[in-house]
């Protein structure tokens, strides 16, 4: 007798990360972190280890795969890279799928904040149930 088979249903793809309200917590958290380092420095200041750690605390939480590093960045970043540095060539071939996981994370905050004041209970729900980015 032929087994009849069935595919499985998955209710959000794996490669489509699922915005979540601790996610936003970390966003909004991230977005805070200010660089104090010296002119020329980077990664040194108590701004960018905070901004590194909440970063790394958000891939984990939208399950991004683990060498997605940063997991965000501000579509207004400017180039951090001085004429003639080598890393000027990879600042323009970069990535940028983290600036459309910024995008959308922005996105989420702000329905977040418009549906709180209204109905904070309903909007609290809304914000607990996570959904796939558009
Ligand atoms: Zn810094």
């Amino acid at each position: 007798m032929p087994a009849i088979r069935k595919p499985l249903v998955h209710l959000a793809r794996a490669d489509v990360p699922v915005i979540t309200s601790r996610a936003l917590t970390l966003f909004a958290e991230l977005k805070r972190c200010r660089c104090t380092c010296r002119p020329g420095k980077r990664f040194e200041c108590r701004g960018c280890k905070e901004r590194e750690q909440l970063d790394e605390a958000l891939g984990l939480e939208l399950r991004l795969p683990p060498w997605r590093f940063p997991s965000v960045e501000d579509p207004n970043a400017i180039c951090p890279y001085p004429l003639g540095h080598a890393g000027r060539e990879w600042w323009a071939a970069r990535d940028r799928s983290g600036q459309e996981l910024w995008l959308a994370l922005e996105q989420a905050s702000a329905e977040a904040r418009a549906a709180k004041p209204s109905a904070e209970n309903s909007a609290k729900a809304a914000t607990d149930t996570p959904r796939p980015l558009q």
